[in-house]
């Protein structure tokens, strides 16, 4: 039995690999004096982690980066023998320290606790692993104050600490009206130039596009890579990797006056065609993006179906969506028709946006019941 029919007319997130690695190389010729690196985080943003740096390692990134310990643990595990760095964003305790050694894995330290965890208790007990630094420099998330990175300084002179990468993150890079990224850019130049042979690292994707000046050794792009974030990108270059499907499982003739879904929010001016589909908010699209409450005007979403646009109608129920199909063709949609929520003919931002969200919460919030199909 094939994977599809198995799947039935249960919703699925086609994964397109050639897509994602295709996004690296963009985002590589972007910065063609730093090395590339990819933020694999949060299970690849929500679409498989491991799979995801496995088909980057084949496009060339030999530099991963993972929010907790245990999720590079995981892709070190999955790739066998391939020689890449992984980094470890957050969290470090006594445990991810174990798997960052057994695993060979790079904490980036951000406090002073991480910074005595590794350099002097773990130090101790064996060789000061290779470490990264998180120096704050003006977003006040996480990342070691100026005092703070003094000392880890005089560490890094002293070789109780190994440092391979300083590294600070941007609050605003994505606001092209903002001057907040050039006085992090400076705020960073000052701090890093404390570890003089030190690589550093700066930019996320929106970065990348800004300024060269952002790019320093390393980037770290990530919603680039999965093909958010487009309008950053003016070569246009970036594609879609992610497709949100669902099926029709019914389709019926309404009549006008008659209302649609749960609030009974919309009532048919005319008579219409109503597409009901198997795919709703526990699916991990947005209920909010089709909110009639919504008073500020915002066209409704469109899904892509039967090679047409068509939109939504009504509320999103858990499970399920309705689509008018009025305007398609009568014997186009029928119960099984694949529906598009975004992809390459519906742009994730521009769901993200009638959402009052972004692409990368879209990506995350994709259901744990929809299969991930790479192809
Ligand atoms: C998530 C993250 C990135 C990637 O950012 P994008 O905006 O997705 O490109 C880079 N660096 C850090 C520290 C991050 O947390």
């Amino acid at each position: 039995m094939s994977q599809a029919s198995f799947r039935g007319r249960r919703p699925f997130v086609e994964i397109d690999s050639w897509a994602l690695k295709s996004n690296w190389r963009s985002l590589a010729m972007q910065a063609p004096d730093a090395r590339t690196g990819a933020a694999v985080k949060a299970d690849g943003y929500g679409l498989g982690g491991v799979i995801a740096a496995k088909a980057l390692f084949a496009a060339g990134c030999r530099d991963f980066f993972v929010a907790w310990a245990e999720e590079g643990a995981a892709i070190r595990e999955a790739m066998p023998g391939k020689n890449c760095r992984i980094f470890v964003l957050q969290g470090l305790d006594t445990e991810a320290a174990r798997l960052c050694r057994e695993y060979f894995l790079i904490p980036i330290l951000s406090t002073p606790e991480d910074v005595d965890l590794w350099a002097v208790a773990e130090g101790a007990r064996d060789l000061p692993g290779v470490a990264g630094l998180q120096l704050e420099t003006g977003m006040h998330r996480l990342g070691l104050n100026d005092v703070q990175s003094r000392r880890a300084a005089e560490l890094s002179a002293s070789g109780t600490l190994d440092l391979a990468l300083v590294m600070s993150h941007l609050a605003s890079a994505d606001e092209p009206a903002s001057s907040l990224p050039e006085e992090q850019l400076g705020e960073f130049r000052k701090r890093a130039n404390r570890f003089p042979y030190v690589a550093r690292s700066l930019a996320n994707t929106a970065a990348i596009f800004r300024d060269p000046a952002f790019h320093f050794d390393l980037t770290r792009p990530g919603i680039g890579l999965y093909g958010g974030a487009t309008e950053l990108d003016p070569s246009g270059a970036l594609r879609a990797v992610p497709r949100l499907v669902g099926h029709v499982l019914q389709v019926a003739d309404v009549k006008r006056g008659e209302h649609v879904g749960y609030g009974g929010t919309v009532k048919l001016k005319r008579a219409a065609r109503i597409a009901t589909v198997g795919l709703g908010y526990a699916d991990g699209y947005p209920r909010s993006a089709n909110e009639p409450a919504r008073t500020d005007g915002a066209p409704v979403p469109r899904v892509f179906l039967a090679g047409s646009s068509a939109p939504l109608i009504g509320r999103l129920s858990m499970d399920m969506s309705m689509v008018d199909v009025t305007q398609l063709p009568v014997d186009a949609v029928r119960p099984g028709t694949e529906v598009e929520f975004y992809g390459p003919n519906v742009p994730i931002d521009e769901v993200a946006q009638r959402a009052g969200t972004i692409a990368y919460e879209l990506l995350t919030a994709i259901g744990t019941r929809v299969a991930r199909i790479w192809i």
